[in-house]
């Protein structure tokens, strides 16, 4: 049987990872993006996985999107929220714009597409989410309060849910990544970078099949006793 997997922001970066494992392993994926058409589209090509564009923190766009999954590929059995921006700012430079961007694309989202799958999995008595939060909304960072709130956030919502899916089949879980070698990293100074992967124990960035394994892991029909928790997968950078 192979379960239909939808992977937000699946195009690039560690969804990527995510959707391309996924595949690998069985699932039939759909991989969603927001308007990277050419890295979209060469994914596609590169990996016979079908995507979708439209903007997670849409309700309405998320609803038309999971409509034409489910038309396409059957009812979404797992739903890995991955897609994350940041708009960094120290607080009082910050706007109210930089605010609701990441609040409504990292943590809105998670509302958006659980919503929309929440009812088919019930239905079913059989669900995998997971959610893609991190080490900054664990630990908080500078210049992040934004996107740390959002990630934070996602730790609370991870737990709720987890408690109204863990009698219909259905786990909630979250992954904690720390810094991963994806284009936003990679586009940090190098001495910045240095600095970085010094407080890391494992004395490397991670890569983004890092996170892939988890998720893969966390996903699997056998997975079923593990919810409402966070996997931390940080090469040891925050114990929590
Ligand atoms: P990337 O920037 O490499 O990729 C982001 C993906 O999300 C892209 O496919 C992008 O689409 C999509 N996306 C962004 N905004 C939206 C939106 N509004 N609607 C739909 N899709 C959207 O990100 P990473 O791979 O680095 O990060 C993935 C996740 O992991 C994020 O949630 C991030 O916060 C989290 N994370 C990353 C860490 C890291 O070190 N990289 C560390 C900890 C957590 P498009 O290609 O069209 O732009």
């Amino acid at each position: 049987m192979s379960r239909v997997a939808v992977v937000t922001g699946g195009t690039r970066g560690i969804g990527e990872a995510i959707s391309i494992m996924l595949k690998d392993n069985g699932f039939t994926v759909a991989a969603t993006y927001a308007g990277n058409d050419e890295a979209a589209n060469a994914f596609s090509a590169a990996h016979g996985i079908k995507t979708y564009k439209f903007d997670v923190g849409d309700f309405d766009a998320c609803e038309t999107a999971i409509a034409q999954i489910t038309a396409d590929l059957g009812p979404v059995e797992v739903l890995v929220n991955n897609a994350g921006i940041t708009r960094d700012g120290t607080m009082h430079r910050m706007g109210r714009d930089k605010w609701d961007a990441v609040i409504d694309t990292n943590l809105g989202s998670c509302f958006n597409m659980s919503r929309l799958v929440i009812e088919s999995m019930r239905e079913k008595s059989f669900g995998r989410i997971v959610n893609i939060g991190s080490i900054n909304g664990q630990a908080g960072q500078y210049g992040q309060v934004n996107y740390a709130a959002a990630k934070s956030g996602i730790h609370g919502f991870t737990k709720a849910l987890a408690q109204e899916g863990a009698g219909k089949g259905i786990t909630v879980n979250a992954i904690a990544p720390g810094y991963v070698a994806t284009e936003m990293v990679r586009a940090v100074p190098a001495e910045i970078l240095e600095k970085i992967i010094a407080k890391i124990p494992v004395g490397r960035l991670g890569a983004a099949n890092d996170i892939a394994r988890g998720v893969l892991f966390l996903v699997a029909d056998e997975a079923e006793f593990i919810t409402g928790s966070t996997l931390s997968i940080n090469g040891g950078q925050h114990m929590y």
